[in-house]
């Protein structure tokens, strides 16, 4: 495993001819970016993993400062993983030469976390126009938990890149919680209390999907679990996010808070 402060140095060593799988993440790594990297391994000759706080997508500077962060703890299950090259950039160094590029999110900068994170999504296609800029990539693995993240990188990189998206399903913990380096900042009631909002927003999409008009069903839920402070409870079309729904393209997102952390997931 090579490991790269800087991405000239990672440019000048790396042979950019092999296919390369690129993982991008922000560290505190867990089971679901190492399920993003195996795939990755299996699908391309070498694998690449970033691990860098994005300060751009924040939209809370409170957010930034707590976002967990374990760099020693990161290595070590990437060098368990055998992976090829690992880029830990500073802010600095990815945003060497900023660019002017306006990113247009159109319709999905009104719904879902676009809707109530103002910028962030701006902010991560920032960091992705620079990676795919600067890193000569093949494939980019991301996972399905941040479905609309996916969903837009997807269409960014379809128009400015021949780098190929690959959707990686939600790794869950045993109690059914998605894993997220969010999840460090909870204690354990909390993660209980989470995955049993998970559990039952599951049982809300099976009951959903009998009745896809029963707008009411999901009204109920959220007054039913005000713990939580629900930020969104919706069900869009997977293939554009939009509201036009069948029983065959339909998914559930949710948002909401627990111990004044930010927990996102879809089923
Ligand atoms: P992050 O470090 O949170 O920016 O996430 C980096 C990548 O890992 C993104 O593509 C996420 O969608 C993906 N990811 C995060 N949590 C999970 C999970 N539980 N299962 C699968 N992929 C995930």
């Amino acid at each position: 495993m090579i490991i790269f402060k800087s991405i000239n140095k990672l440019n000048k060593e790396v042979n950019f001819k092999a296919d390369i799988g690129f993982v991008p993440t922000m560290g505190a790594l867990h089971q679901g970016h190492l399920s993003l990297i195996k795939n990755s391994q299996k699908k391309s000759n070498k694998t690449l993993v970033s691990i860098f706080i994005n300060p751009n997508q924040f939209n809370n500077k409170k957010d930034y400062k707590k976002y967990p962060k374990n760099i020693q703890k990161d290595l070590k299950l990437l060098k368990k993983l055998k992976v090829d090259y690992v880029l830990i950039p500073s802010i600095k160094d990815v945003y060497a030469n900023k660019s002017k590029k306006k990113f247009k999110i159109g319709k999905l900068n009104k719904i879902l976390c676009a809707k109530y994170r103002s910028g962030h999504f701006e902010g991560v296609l920032s960091v992705i126009n620079q990676f795919i800029k600067k890193l000569k990539i093949n494939k980019i693995f991301l996972g399905e938990k941040d479905y609309q993240q996916y969903i837009l990188i997807r269409e960014f990189l379809k128009k400015n890149s021949n780098i190929k998206t690959i959707l990686c399903k939600t790794i869950r913990m045993k109690n059914g919680l998605a894993y997220s380096s969010r999840n460090r900042l909870l204690n354990h009631k909390s993660i209980k209390e989470s995955a049993s909002l998970t559990l039952k927003v599951k049982k809300l999409f099976n009951l959903l999907k009998k009745n896809l008009n029963n707008k009411s069903i999901i009204k109920n839920f959220i007054n039913k679990n005000k713990i939580f402070n629900i930020e969104y409870l919706e069900l869009r079309n997977k293939n554009n996010l939009s509201k036009k729904i069948n029983k065959k393209n339909v998914k559930i997102f949710i948002a909401f808070y627990i111990q004044g952390v930010r927990l996102i997931d879809n089923f």
